[in-house]
């Protein structure tokens, strides 16, 4: 495998070609802290940050400052000091700056640092560095700022990561199979997350066994959770428990075909699936495909929240796409499920500000969907295609396009089964679905969930012994189905997907 430039010799070069200010965007400040500490060479370190104040670092160990007591000295003061001449010579260092993203309401930190980095444009030799957990640049500061982002590892890399530490702690060796499923495991962590988790595991029975595995897995989940966009959703769902879709759900089995043997498939000259758009109504089983596909392709499934996504610093919102990318490419084969598309890119082509930012959102949207290579499997789901724009459904971007509409007799039978036998099972017998069917027409599956869970509820307050059809009837009249709620969104809607040749997901 290629050797690729180290995050280090990213930044160090950086440096030297005199960059005024990089942001590091990433969780583990202290890493990031000792990673500067490493490439500093002779350079002095500066470091602020709101627990410590200010901390001077001396060939890579911290100094007692003699410039008196400098902890806890507020980051105003520091940067007013700084400017001062004759007091902290910044020439030749790096100034590390972390919490200051806190600070960037404040228009003096802002007008600070802007000096700074003039004095730095005019030759003094010195480069700051912002550490942050998020993204946010003022838009004063954005084009003196270059982002860098943690790298993820790749499978060989991580592979070599786990020998490596293995052979350091001289530990019993895995075999050939067990290491490979570690490393997929660990994909989407960092080196210092893995070198933890495995000190972890071994530490529980002195060696590493499939068994780890579920730890490392709860871990990730955690990790990926702390990164605030993404979220890793627990699949129990398989197409069993869908009822009706059958046409999605025969095009899922046939992708879940090429991505489960995607080396061969690719070497046979099968292209590798983009992703899938299902849009249509509200409660109809969109969802439950996102989830059915994980476990039909037997990857993980990350939830992309939208809504999070937005943010309201320059460059926030790309960086938090970026990283949400980034994450599920280290993270791939996956299947990544874009809830409610349609929030996102609703604003889109508006004058408004907001407007400018979506736009350039969707735009990186759409390249990263048509220039994808990697085997993340794009689930995006949408309850209004009219609020999207039609770029997003030009040829290229999606394999597919479905379309979900309110199930019909045969699929209401099957959804009233799954929901009853999830719950009820040994009632189903007594059950006549046929009357429930022919009661249910403009019900949605999630009607028809709502209307069992009702009526088990009613059956267990009143103290009978099961469920009767009867009971089901009942609830049913207490409901309002989604057709009577929604009729005539929901018939421009179809007249709407019939118009743009969507294929229908149920046949
Ligand atoms: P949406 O289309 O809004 O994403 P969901 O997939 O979240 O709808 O459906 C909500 C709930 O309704 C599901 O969790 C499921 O229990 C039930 N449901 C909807 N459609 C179906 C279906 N076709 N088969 C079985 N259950 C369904």
């Amino acid at each position: 495998m290629m050797k690729n430039v180290t995050f280090e010799e990213k930044m160090s070069s950086y440096m030297d070609a005199g960059f005024p200010i990089l942001y590091i965007n990433t969780f583990e400040e202290t890493k990031a802290v000792k990673s500067i500490l490493d490439v500093a060479g002779g350079r002095d370190v500066l470091e602020w940050n709101y627990a410590d104040g200010l901390t001077m670092y001396k060939k890579g160990i911290a100094t007692e400052e003699e410039k008196g007591n400098l902890s806890r000295t507020p980051i105003i003061t520091v940067l007013e000091q700084l400017m001062t001449e004759g007091w902290l010579d910044l020439q030749g260092t790096i100034l590390i700056l972390r919490d200051i993203h806190y600070y960037f309401e404040q228009p003096e930190v802002i007008a600070l640092l802007k000096n700074l980095v003039i004095k730095i444009n005019n030759g003094m030799d010195t480069t700051i560095v912002l550490i942050a957990p998020v993204i946010k640049i003022p838009p004063e500061l954005e084009k003196f700022i270059t982002i860098m982002e943690i790298e993820y590892m790749g499978f060989s890399e991580i592979r070599q990561t786990i020998e490596n530490f293995i052979e350091t702690y001289g530990l019993p060796k895995v075999n050939g199979k067990l290491l490979d499923e570690l490393a997929m495991a660990f994909k989407g962590l960092t080196k210092f997350e893995i070198d933890n988790l495995l000190a972890l595991a071994y530490s529980n029975d002195g060696e590493l066994t499939r068994s780890d595995l579920k730890v490392i897995f709860e871990q990730k989940k955690q990790m990926i959770m702390k990164s605030g966009i993404l979220e890793m959703v627990n699949v129990t769902e398989t197409v069993e428990d869908i009822g009706g879709l059958d046409n999605l759900k025969t095009w899922l089995t046939k992708k879940a075909k090429v991505i489960k043997n995607i080396n061969a498939a690719e070497a046979f000259g099968v292209d590798v699936p983009k992703g899938v758009l299902i849009a249509g109504v509200p409660g109809c089983g969109k969802s439950l495909n996102a989830k059915a596909a994980a476990s039909l392709f037997e990857v993980p499934l990350l939830r992309l929240d939208m809504g999070r996504l937005m943010g309201k610093y320059v460059g926030e919102s790309e960086g938090n796409l970026r990283k949400a990318i980034a994450l599920a490419e280290a993270i791939a084969p996956c299947v990544l499920w874009i809830d409610e598309l349609e929030k996102a890119f609703a604003g889109i082509n508006s004058n408004s500000g907001g407007g400018e930012v979506t736009t350039r959102l969707f735009g990186n949207f759409l390249t990263w969907m048509q220039e994808k290579s990697s085997p993340v499997f794009v689930v995006a789901t949408a309850n209004n295609i009219m609020a999207l724009p039609p770029e997003l459904m030009r040829k290229g971007r999606f394999d597919d396009i479905f379309y979900v509409g309110l199930p019909d007799k045969v699929e209401r039978q099957k959804i009233f089964e799954i929901h009853i036998s999830k719950r009820r099972k040994k009632d189903l017998i007594s059950i006549d679905i046929s009357k429930l069917v022919a009661k249910s027409n403009g019900y949605s599956g999630a009607d028809i969930e709502g209307v069992i869970k009702d009526a088990i509820e009613n059956v267990f307050a009143d103290a009978k012994e099961s469920l009767a059809t009867d009971d089901v009837l009942s609830a049913m009249q207490n409901t309002h189905s989604l057709s009577e709620i929604m009729k005539k969104p929901l018939e421009e809607m179809n007249k709407e997907y019939q118009e743009r040749k969507f294929k229908n997901a149920s046949k």
